[in-house]
């Protein structure tokens, strides 16, 4: 018996496998298809060269530490020390999984909301943590007075996903405020805060923990580039924490990795002194609209998006099939991966959605967008 048996093969793997088998267009597992900016792989030609290669501090490279202190500065208006309170990871999963394993022990509850990206339940269950799933609302904003019914003493933890994937929901200032008096009344618990997607919200903007001065000294803040540089395959990401559990989380990373990439680490670093990301929220939002728009003729239903690269949408007036068995059809029959909606959550359930990423280049939406018309 292992120690996580009844956790299967991740439905992305499983779905890009497919997608490559049947030379579909893979709009399911979430990463972009368009080339990466050149000034990005310049730095990088020019820093093969130089001497870049050996081991970096444990915690991170520091001139990467000093320039992501200017950028949660410049986003968020938050002065962090980068020595001690930044660790640079191999992407945000590992940064995830970091702190849950140093912060999370035996016996100790953790809150997932239902949905939910699918690393946490694993991470929480490997730290021998005990998962406590709590529904999200129809509409996908969190019911703050379940999740404050679910809290007791034994709650260490509260993971939250803003933006969220895979519904594209993201919390407002009323969210807040709810959590903020939530955590008032249990101050032992630490909330982790997975803001991968910070950088991609739409009409209404993302609202970060790093602005929270009554949260942020109790919550761990993942942040990826993989996701705001497009560059999803280096895997770095780096993660923000007040220094007492800081000091915990970097115990687990030096055990785990030591010390990530030195190579991605150096071009980054050079990266932010000349990439804006002020822009990128509306770059995606005219591939969202794009998506949309095209998908309008369809018989496929748009459910609301406010940020992600992900779009979800409902095939009740298509199909009766579950959602998994459709995602396989749509492959081998109209040349398109989607990601069943159903694994998402604790309880497979029979909802008829289905997840499309949409940062890909136009024709590839187009030709996407084509296929799924004709269902
Ligand atoms: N959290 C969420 C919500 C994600 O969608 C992803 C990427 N799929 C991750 C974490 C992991 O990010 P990374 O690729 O930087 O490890
Ligand atoms: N975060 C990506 C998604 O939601 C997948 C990452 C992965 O493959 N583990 O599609």
């Amino acid at each position: 018996m292992s120690k996580l048996s009844n956790i299967s093969t991740s439905i992305f793997t499983v779905m890009s496998k497919m997608a490559t088998e049947h030379n579909a267009i893979n709009l399911s597992q979430g990463f972009p298809n368009f080339p990466v900016d050149e000034k990005l792989t310049d730095i990088v030609a020019q820093l093969t060269k130089q001497d870049v290669h050996q081991y970096t501090p444990m915690a991170g490279y520091p001139p990467l530490m000093n320039k992501i202190t200017t950028l949660v500065a410049h986003s968020y208006q938050r002065t962090i020390q980068s020595e001690t309170e930044i660790l640079v990871t191999t992407g945000a999963t590992q940064g995830i999984f970091s702190s849950v394993q140093a912060l999370v022990g035996n016996g100790d509850e953790v809150i997932i909301l239902d949905p939910s990206y699918d690393s946490y339940e694993p991470n929480v269950l490997l730290s021998n943590g005990t998962p406590v799933r709590i529904a999200l609302n129809d509409d996908y904003t969190p019911n703050w007075e379940i999740i404050e019914a679910a809290c007791s003493e034994k709650t260490k933890m509260i993971i939250i996903n803003n933006p969220h994937n895979p519904t594209g929901k993201i919390l407002t200032e009323s969210d807040f405020e709810a959590l903020e008096k939530l955590l008032e009344k249990f101050p032992n618990i630490i909330l982790l805060s997975d803001e991968v997607y910070e950088y991609i919200t739409f009409e209404q903007k993302h609202i970060s923990v790093h602005t929270k001065p009554l949260l942020r000294n109790r919550t761990v803040v993942i942040s990826s580039f993989g996701k705001t540089f497009h560059i999803t395959g280096w895997k770095i990401g780096y993660v923000v924490a007040p220094e007492h559990l800081m000091t915990e989380i970097k115990k687990v990373h030096q055990f785990l990795v030591f010390s990530v990439n030195s190579l991605s680490q150096a071009a980054i670093s050079e990266y932010l002194d000349i990439v804006f990301v002020d822009n990128i929220g509306d770059f995606y939002q005219q591939k969202r609209d794009c998506f949309r728009q095209l998908l309008g003729k369809s018989r496929f239903k748009l459910l609301p998006c406010e940020g992600t690269y992900f779009q979800v949408v409902s095939y009740e007036a298509i199909s009766n099939e579950n959602d998994v068995d459709f995602c396989k059809r749509l492959i081998t029959e109209h040349g398109v991966a989607a990601i069943p909606i159903s694994t998402f959550y604790e309880n497979e359930k029979d909802l008829k959605l289905i997840r499309f990423c949409f940062a890909k280049d136009n024709a590839t939406l187009e030709e996407a967008a084509r296929r799924l018309c004709e269902i």
